[in-house]
């Protein structure tokens, strides 16, 4: 399968020449957290399949709506046609998110609900009169996805700077994560101190800004990146005074990851556009959706002859396979009280990786709902960080592997971000491995 494999595909994320020395792995099948192999080995997927997973693979619950829908409706084309499954998750959605949300877009993939979201963010300034107001404004360490315009607006430079010259330009705020805050600062100063960086570029851009658009809460593949939800708070009412949209990319956040079923629930916010994918199915199949408000859609709602119309369109957008798995996942959330329940997890979650702050190599144990990170650094009275040509992430993964884990640090950051149908039982053993990963990759 390895050999089959290599001669043929190209994987993602990968220098594809490193698996002349690593391994890689085929999986045979999945069962709740378990990934396992054709030998039999059983890996914990302590990352969701890349933050996707929600209720463990091959859920019984969701595998029979599927199939349900199998029989019934595979796909049909969304633009002049419906079905059942796109309405009733609109209308679920709209009731689950703020109630200035009240249209659904769909997509297939989280980067292209990021597209959709800044071309109808430029393009309702464009109908309004305001064409000038063509600008998005990011965070630093941010990540929206890696198509052009996504990557345009993220600020990790593995994945840009490569590709730099096909990129438009964005203006890029400080962060306003805590990790980076001064000894003795709490995460709430320092989120209210960055954010006067963020109010300035507002003021003196605003005419031509059409959007700010943040990871709620937790940046993720910046490096598990966490901070004050009065950030959030302080953006929208500024993003109000200077007539500027909110794009909430809660393509990884959502979904109870940060520990509310959406994370700006915990800044008491809304956004003009909300972004979800991942999660939305329960990590079984790609969709993606960008909800927005009535305003933004009457700014679009006009006679054909006045070219309004939003210009926008995939084949499989608002696939009914990929809706029935999304409405199965949402009756989990409903019928098992999730979020509820996952305040426990969570805390064992805290509870494990605690000691873990002590070690001699870990500048910071951080936690946000159902996400833990470990930063493992090299010196850590300064915090000053390894080497990235060092790998030592990479040492913790192959580490994790043989223990039986799928851990899979973002550089220097070793994190869990598991399903939720993890046990006590099995986080403790995450923090064995992640403990021992630590160790193994640090001891020189
Ligand atoms: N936004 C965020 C916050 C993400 O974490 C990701 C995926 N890691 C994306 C957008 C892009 O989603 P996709 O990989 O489905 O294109």
């Amino acid at each position: 399968m390895i050999q089959r494999d290599l001669s043929v595909l190209w994987h993602p994320c990968t220098q594809m020449k490193d698996h002349e020395t690593l391994p890689l792995i085929p999986i045979r099948r999945g069962e709740g957290v378990w990934l396992e192999d054709f030998e039999g080995k059983r890996y914990i997927d302590a990352v969701s399949s890349w933050w996707v997973n929600l209720f463990g693979h091959a859920n019984p619950r969701i595998n029979a709506a599927v199939r349900e829908q199998l029989d019934l409706l595979e796909h049909v084309i969304l633009a002049g046609f419906s079905h059942e499954p796109v309405v009733e998750l609109s209308e679920r959605l709209i009731e689950l998110t703020p109630p200035n949300l009240t249209r659904c877009f769909y997509a297939d993939n989280g980067s292209a609900a990021v597209e959709v979201a800044l071309k109808m963010s430029f393009h309702y300034w464009r109908n309004r009169g305001q064409p000038q107001k063509t600008k998005f404004v990011t965070l630093q360490d941010s990540y929206h996805g890696e198509t052009l315009g996504a990557l345009a607006v993220g600020d990790v430079a593995l994945y840009k700077e490569t590709y730099a010259p096909l990129l438009m330009q964005a203006f890029t705020a400080p962060s306003p994560a805590g990790c980076y805050a001064n000894d003795g600062e709490s995460y709430a100063e320092y989120a209210r101190r960055q954010f006067e960086a963020m109010a300035a570029l507002l003021e003196k851009h605003a005419d031509e800004l059409a959007a700010v658009i943040v990871e709620p809460l937790l940046q993720c593949a910046g490096g598990m990146r966490m901070y004050h939800p009065i950030y959030l708070s302080l953006l929208r009412e500024a993003c109000d005074q200077y007539n500027v949209h909110l794009i909430a990319d809660e393509i990884a956040v959502g979904f109870g990851r940060t520990g509310t079923m959406f994370a700006c629930e915990q800044a008491k916010i809304s956004a003009d556009f909300l972004c979800l994918s991942k999660g939305l199915t329960g990590g079984y199949l790609p969709l993606s959706v960008v909800l927005t408000t009535e305003e933004v859609y009457q700014a679009f709602y006009d006679d054909y002859i006045k070219l309004n119309a939003f210009l926008h369109s995939h084949s499989y957008t608002g696939n009914p396979l990929a809706c029935r798995a999304a409405l199965a996942t949402l009756d989990i959330f409903a019928q098992d009280n999730v979020i509820e329940n996952n305040r426990k997890l969570a805390q064992v979650m805290g509870d494990v990786t605690r000691p873990l702050r002590d070690h001699p190599h870990v500048g910071e144990v951080r936690q946000q709902g159902m996400v833990v990170a470990i930063e493992m650094v090299k010196d850590k009275a300064t915090r000053q960080s390894y080497p990235w040509q060092e790998r030592r992430g990479l040492r913790v993964y192959r580490y994790a592997l043989e223990k039986g884990a799928l851990l899979r640090p973002l550089g220097n950051v070793i994190y869990f971000m598991p399903p939720y149908v993890i046990t006590p039982e099995q986080i403790q053993l995450l923090a064995e491995i992640a403990l021992g990963g630590i160790e193994v990759a640090t001891d020189d």
